[in-house]
């Protein structure tokens, strides 16, 4: 390098100030030139940035995107699992009440008990109680029939969500129809005294199934029910 440098110098001394001018001339122009270039150089570096930062600009715009469109997925998700459960909970419950066992009336005197009775067979309990007294299913079940009979007057049969069947009779009013779906504690009729029947009175049958005429004795069914009658 030195001697280059030394030569480049003798140069501009022995030629005088024109050259020195052309000297300064062109290292305007150089400068010229590097400034053009260093300001070009700055533009495409502005607008590299410029680019960066717009690609980045609209990457984070589409993460916060991606992001939101996970978030609403997962809240939506949230939501119909909170749903889900909602329901099944309900269900269960409504499983659950469905299953309770009531009391077929809450007030009344038991006149009459299941068995031998004036030298016959009394297929039911015989629960007194004033005309009107409200009857409620003591579960969940469906009516099988609901008509008037010459002996039991007013009568309606259910049969409950385990299988068995209880017979209502010499009832005031018939509260549902057959195909009716009943819940616990549902009032489905009213005490009367309707049929062959001597004062107002529940009379109360138990049967394994519809329209099997095969009656038990209530109390040992009821109280496996953990329930009473009257
Ligand atoms: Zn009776």
């Amino acid at each position: 390098m030195l001697p280059t440098v030394t030569a480049a110098a003798l140069v501009v001394t022995a030629t005088g100030a024109t050259v020195a001018d052309s000297t300064t001339a062109m290292r305007l122009d150089f400068t010229e030139g590097e400034a053009r270039a260093a300001t070009l150089d700055a533009v495409a570096q502005r607008a590299t940035v410029g680019d960066l930062a717009s690609r980045r600009q609209a990457a984070s715009a589409q993460r916060s995107a991606l992001q939101g469109q996970a978030e609403a997925k997962e809240r939506a998700s949230r939501a119909a699992a909170r749903k889900a459960a909602a329901e099944a909970a309900a269900k269960a419950k409504a499983e659950r009440e469905g299953k309770r066992w009531v009391k077929a009336i809450r007030t009344g005197r038991q006149t009459s008990n299941f068995g031998p009775r004036w030298g016959k067979t009394h297929d039911g309990l015989d629960i007194g109680a004033p005309a009107g007294t409200p009857l409620y299913a003591m579960s969940r079940g469906t009516v099988v029939r609901s008509f008037v009979d010459s002996s039991f007057g007013n009568k309606i049969e259910i049969q409950y969500w385990d299988g068995s069947v209880s017979w209502y009779a010499h009832m005031s009013a018939r509260l549902v129809q057959a195909g009716d779906t009943v819940m616990p504690g549902d009032v489905v009729g009213k005490v009367g005294n309707t049929g062959y029947s001597f004062g107002n009175h529940l009379h109360v049958e138990i049967h394994p199934a519809p329209r099997v005429d095969n009656p038990q004795n209530p109390i040992p069914w009821l109280r496996s029910r953990g329930i009473q009658i009257g």
